[in-house]
């Protein structure tokens, strides 16, 4: 299955999706440790929000891979798609993600 380029371009897109919420969730980790009094709030929720969503598509796509298996209970990849679905509602859902940074954006986009 690796051979064939429509798989590898699955693998790609779930390797950019991996590395681009590592890269947001270290410059929120920066942002926090650089704060100096300011709020970090729109970074950390960015992070979160990034982060839950790209996880969910890698697993989504690890299941499709590993077809009739990825769905079948006691394999790994099953629990795997159904611990990792619950990241985008617990510790605030993405939809309150996007609240929180839209509040933020036009709250420091007024004149
Ligand atoms: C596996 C798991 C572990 C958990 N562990 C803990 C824990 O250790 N401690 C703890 O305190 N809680 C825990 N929770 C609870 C978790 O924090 C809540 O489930 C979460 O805050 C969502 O609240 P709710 O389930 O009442 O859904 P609701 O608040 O009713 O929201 C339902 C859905 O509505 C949407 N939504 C919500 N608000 C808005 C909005 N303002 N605008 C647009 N859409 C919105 C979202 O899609 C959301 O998923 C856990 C939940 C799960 C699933």
């Amino acid at each position: 299955m690796a051979e064939m380029e429509t798989i590898q371009m699955k693998l790609a897109d779930m390797h950019v999706d991996l590395e681009t919420a590592a890269l947001t969730v270290y410059r929120a980790a920066w942002a926090r440790d650089h704060a100096e009094g300011r709020r970090t709030t729109a970074e950390a929720s960015m992070a979160k929000l990034v982060g839950t969503e790209a996880a969910f598509r890698i697993i989504d796509s690890a299941v499709q891979l590993f077809g009739g298996r990825g769905v079948t209970r006691g394999c790994i990849i099953e629990q795997l798609f159904r611990d990792i679905r619950a990241f985008r509602i617990y510790e605030g859902a993405s939809e309150v993600q996007k609240l929180i940074l839209g509040r933020h954006l036009v709250r420091n986009l007024r004149p």
